[in-house]
């Protein structure tokens, strides 16, 4: 598909369930955010005709996520059948880790591509700091138990949040150790991300240099197909890279749309620009008629987000990310 921009739009985010087994300071509030009543969360099989018409459309990558997605049962099966629609090149899923060492096998043999594990400190007691949960075990268990699978490609991403018992040179020696690309994500205002201002790429690859030595951007074959820049470190395994969405927009290059939970087609991050495809579905819509509405979606995506200026109030999204899928 093509936007309005120009733009070839290829790459679909879904967000299975606003439920997670975490409360990340800069996601949600320790009590949680209002949960979505199970019906109004879109079926496996709506999931799947949705994606059906989106690779006819043209979209060839989905990444599955939250809330935390290995908190809803069905996820293996669920990329089983993804990965059964003509078109779809490429099943990823983004995760905590905390439930992963069960059920890494039923993913890998689902034919799972690859995985993005959250993870924004190997230091304990930060850790439950930042996630108010103590749950580093469990995800280091998900981590090392998603290495046996080495045709799962594997990276962590960390929310660098200016915290200095974080420790993100320990998180970079994973990719020292390891073959994971280990990529630091800039802090997104968006929901209670506003209020954080979180490490920015420089300051990150500032703190990496002196301990690790020189970056080098990474020129080689594509990692992904998001808009992480990577760098190579002498003696790394994997990459380093770094999505910094306010330091180096990235806007121009979007390539993805994003289906909530409840089916709602948000054509852009920091808006509320979509349509509800869930209410079509449930109302007899055909599959033309989703076609088109989705087509109509994309004519009016916004060109790129406005988080440095100051963006209509009335067009931007108030849900907070585990409501979005990130
Ligand atoms: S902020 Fe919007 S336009 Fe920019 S990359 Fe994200 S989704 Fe695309």
């Amino acid at each position: 598909m093509i936007d309005r921009c120009g733009r070839k739009i290829d790459y679909l985010r879904i967000s299975v369930t606003d439920r997670c087994n975490l409360r990340c300071i800069y996601c949600m509030p320790e009590e949680g955010v209002k949960m979505v009543d199970r019906s109004c969360i879109l079926q496996e099989q709506e999931i799947l005709r949705v994606c059906r018409i989106m690779a006819e459309l043209g979209i060839g990558k989905i990444k599955l996520t939250g809330g935390e997605p290995l908190v809803r049962p069905g996820m293996a099966p669920l990329v089983r059948q993804l990965k059964r629609i003509p078109g779809i090149e490429k099943v990823t899923l983004t995760t905590n880790g905390i439930l992963l060492k069960s059920q890494m096998k039923g993913l890998a043999d689902a034919g799972l591509d690859g995985l993005n594990i959250s993870l924004d400190t190997l230091n304990e007691n930060c850790y439950k700091k930042i996630a108010r949960r103590d749950y580093l075990r469990e995800t280091m268990e998900g981590i090392q138990e998603a290495m046996k699978y080495p045709e799962v490609s594997l990276k962590i991403n960390c929310v660098p949040l200016g915290i200095p018992e974080q420790d993100l040179c320990r998180v970079a020696v994973l990719a020292r150790d390891y073959p994971i690309h280990v990529r630091f994500i800039e802090m997104m205002p968006i929901g209670y991300g506003k209020d954080f201002r979180g490490m920015s790429e420089e300051e990150v690859i500032e703190l990496l240099e002196d301990r690790f030595g020189t970056l080098v951007p990474y020129q080689g074959e594509r990692l992904g197909s998001g808009p992480c820049r990577y760098y190579t470190i002498g003696g790394f395994c994997g990459k380093i890279g770094f999505i910094s969405a306010i330091s180096h927009k990235f806007c121009r290059e979007c390539n993805r749309i994003r289906l909530t939970s409840q089916g709602y087609l948000k054509t852009c991050l920091q808006y509320t620009a979509g349509r509800d495809l869930r209410e079509v579905i449930r109302t007899g819509g055909t599959d033309e008629e989703l076609k088109c509405i989705i087509l109509e979606a994309l004519a009016e995506k916004p060109e790129g987000h406005a988080f440095l200026e100051k963006a209509p109030e009335d067009a931007t999204e108030k849900l907070c990310m585990s409501q979005i899928g990130g």
